[in-house]
């Protein structure tokens, strides 16, 4: 009766579904917000899912 807990497939594979992150450049501007800069995962291009099938990734196309 074992389980099996495969991560979803369609879950991005280098960020983990966290695909866009806001990274603090330090310090405050004028009206005392945090200076921030948003940074989008490189493989899946801030979606967070996968954009090959997984299908396809195993088959080499
Ligand atoms: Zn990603």
């Amino acid at each position: 009766m074992a389980q099996h807990n495969h991560t979803p497939a369609r879950i991005c594979s280098h960020c983990d579904g966290h695909a866009s992150v806001a990274i603090t450049l330090g310090g405050r501007d004028c009206t005392g917000h945090l200076r921030t800069v948003t940074a989008h995962c490189p493989a899946c291009h801030g979606t967070g899912t996968r954009t090959t099938p997984a299908v396809l990734v195993r088959a080499g196309k």
